[in-house]
C-alpha cells in the first residue's frame, strides 16, 4: 500500500507501464511559457540534442498554429504588453519571427487616479509592445515547425492524467507521466508550464501561497474614433480596480477593466453601445458618476439609451470647460466608438507564488510558479524571464557534465528568479491595495505620492526601467 506521502505526490494514481517511453525533458503546457521553453531548448547549442516532449490539452497544431498562416482580420481579445527585454529574448535568443504587423509598440503610459487629480506620465520610445497571446504562441509553433526541431515531440489535444515516481519510495527516481491517450513517458526532467492549477506543482508537493482578489479582469477589443495622437497606454485607478486601454495597430485598442465580480458580470451583460459609453465614462467622468450608472443599471432605473445620452452630455460638459482642445488629447484617450463582436471576456484575478520553483527532477515556470494582478502587465513577462533563466541554468549544467534533472543543476534557476518575481508580486499587490479605496486620507496620500513621482524625472526613469527593462 502507498504511504500517505506518496499519495499526496500522486495526481490521480495509475499503474506504471514498463513500456514507458524515455525522454530527457517533458514539458506539461503549451501556453506562452511552455512553447518558449521548448523552442529555446531546440535553439540552444548546448541543449538542442535533448529529447523533448511537450504535452498540451488544447489544439496547438491546427487552431493555434493556424493563426500564423491564416490570421483573422480582427484582433483577438487576449493581448498582453511585452517588455522590450521579453521581445528581445523571443526574437534574438529563441529566434522567433513574431507577426510584426499585428504588434503595436507604445511610447508611454498616462496614469490617473479616479478619485483625485493624481497623475503620472511616463514616456519612453517603445516602452512596451502590445501583442496578442496567439501571436506569441503561433509564432513559436511556426519556429518549431520551420526548424524541423530534432528530438521534439509535440503532443496536443491530450491531457496529463497522472504523474508518479518510477519508484514511489524514491523521490529522486524519474517521474512517469501518464497521458489520457494511455501513453506513458519517463522523464529525466519534468517541467510544469501548466498554468495556475499546475498538475506538476501538485505532484511535486511544492506549496503555493496567495489569494483571489475577488476581482475580475474584463477584456475587450475596442474601436477608436481616430488613431491616437500619442501612442501610449491609459490607465485610471478606480476604487473597484484599474481600467486600462492600450493601443493596437490602426484604430484598434485593447481594454482590461479590473473590477468586482458583480460589476464584471454587469459589464459582460450590457449591449455593445452601453458598454462603450461606460468605457468612455470610466476614463473621463468622476467615480461618483460611475457609481450612479452601475447602481441605476443594476436596479433597472435607467435604460441603455438614457445612459448613453447622459454620458455624452456629461463628457461634452467636461470637455467644453477646457479652453484649449489640445488639453483633451493630452489628458484623455481617444473616444471609443465600438467594440469588436464577441471580444468581451472576463478572468478571475489572483496572486499566487510557489515556495520554490524546483524539486528533484522538477521545475516550474510561468503561471505554474506565480500569478499576478494584470495592473502592471507583468505576468507573461515574468514567465519569459523564468524561461531565459532556466535555459541558462540547464546550459551551465550541461557544460559542467551535471544531470539536468538534479537539484544541483536546477537550483541556480530558482535562486535567480524567486527574488525578482517576489519583489514584483509584492509591489503589484501593494499597488492594488493602495488604489482599492476611496478613503479620503489615503487618497490624499497616494495623490501626493503620484504627483511627487511625476515631478521627479530620475525616479520616473527608474520606474520605467523596472517595468520595461533597461533602455537600449
Ligand atoms: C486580464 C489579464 C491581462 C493580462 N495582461 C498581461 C500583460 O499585459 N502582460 C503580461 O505579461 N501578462 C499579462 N497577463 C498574464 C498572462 O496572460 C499570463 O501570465 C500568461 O498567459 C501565462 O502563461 P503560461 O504559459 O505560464 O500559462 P497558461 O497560458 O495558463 O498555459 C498553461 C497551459 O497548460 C496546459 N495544461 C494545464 N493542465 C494540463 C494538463 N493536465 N494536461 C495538459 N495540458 C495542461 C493548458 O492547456 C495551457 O495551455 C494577463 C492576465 C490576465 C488574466
Amino acid at each position: 500500500m502507498l504511504s500517505s506521502r506518496i499519495l499526496s505526490r500522486s495526481f490521480f494514481a495509475s499503474a506504471v507501464n514498463l513500456q514507458a517511453k524515455l525522454t530527457d525533458v517533458l514539458i506539461v503546457g503549451g501556453g506562452p511559457a511552455g512553447l518558449t521553453l521548448a523552442a529555446a531548448i531546440k535553439q540552444s547549442p548546448h541543449l538542442s540534442d535533448l529529447s523533448t516532449v511537450l504535452v498540451d490539452a488544447g489544439d496547438l497544431k491546427e487552431k493555434i498554429g493556424g493563426f500564423y498562416h491564416d490570421p483573422p482580420d480582427n484582433f483577438t481579445n487576449r493581448v498582453i504588453s511585452l517588455t522590450p527585454q521579453s521581445k528581445h529574448f523571443l526574437e534574438n535568443t529563441v529566434g522567433v519571427s513574431l507577426m510584426e504587423e499585428r504588434i503595436q509598440p507604445f511610447d508611454g503610459l498616462y496614469v490617473t487616479d479616479g478619485c483625485s487629480n493624481g497623475t503620472l506620465e511616463m514616456e519612453r520610445d517603445s516602452m512596451g509592445f502590445m501583442v496578442e497571446i496567439l501571436n506569441i504562441q503561433s509564432s513559436l509553433l511556426a519556429k518549431l515547425r520551420s526548424s524541423n526541431a530534432p528530438n521534439l515531440d509535440l503532443i496536443d489535444k491530450t491531457k496529463v492524467q497522472s504523474i508518479e515516481y518510477e519508484d514511489p519510495e524514491d523521490t529522486k527516481s524519474w517521474p512517469v507521466v501518464t497521458l489520457d491517450s494511455g501513453e506513458q513517458y519517463k522523464t529525466r526532467l519534468l517541467i510544469g508550464a501548466d498554468g495556475f492549477n499546475s498538475p506538476v506543482r501538485k505532484f511535486s508537493g511544492i506549496e503555493s501561497r496567495g489569494w483571489f482578489y475577488e476581482r475580475f479582469g474584463v477584456v475587450a477589443t475596442l474601436k477608436l474614433e481616430y488613431p491616437p495622437f500619442k501612442i501610449r497606454g491609459w490607465q485610471r485607478f478606480l476604487p473597484t480596480g484599474p481600467v486600462a486601454h492600450l493601443p493596437l495597430p490602426g484604430t484598434n485598442s485593447t481594454l482590461v477593466w479590473s473590477t468586482t465580480e458583480p460589476l464584471s458580470r454587469l459589464l459582460l451583460s450590457l449591449d455593445d453601445d452601453v458598454f462603450v459609453a461606460l468605457v468612455n465614462a470610466a476614463f473621463i467622468l468622476e467615480d461618483v458618476d460611475l457609481e450612479y450608472y452601475y447602481k441605476s443599471l443594476q436596479e433597472g432605473t435607467i435604460t441603455g439609451e438614457e445612459l448613453i445620452q447622459d454620458v455624452d452630455f456629461r463628457i461634452n460638459e467636461k470637455f467644453n470647460s477646457f479652453k484649449d482642445d489640445s488639453v483633451i488629447d493630452e489628458k484623455y484617450p481617444p473616444k471609443v466608438i465600438d467594440i469588436l463582436d464577441k471580444s468581451r471576456g472576463r478572468f478571475p484575478l489572483k496572486l499566487s507564488h510557489a515556495d520554490t520553483y524546483v524539486a528533484e527532477r522538477i521545475a516550474l515556470v510561468g503561471d505554474a510558479a506565480h500569478t499576478t494582478h494584470p495592473l502592471a502587465g507583468q505576468g507573461l513577462n515574468m514567465g519569459q524571464g523564468d524561461v531565459e533563466s532556466l535555459i541558462k541554468a540547464l546550459e551551465k549544467a550541461r557544460q559542467r557534465g551535471l544531470d539536468i534533472g538534479s537539484l544541483l543543476a536546477l537550483e541556480p534557476y530558482w535562486a535567480d528568479r524567486y527574488p525578482t518575481n517576489n519583489m514584483l508580486l509584492g509591489v503589484v499587490d501593494k499597488l492594488h491595495k493602495l488604489y482599492s479605496t476611496d478613503f479620503g486620507p489615503l487618497v490624499s496620500l497616494r495623490t501626493f505620492g503620484l504627483n511627487l513621482v511625476n515631478s521627479l524625472q530620475p525616479l520616473k526613469d527608474l520606474m520605467v526601467g523596472k517595468v520595461s527593462g533597461p533602455s537600449k
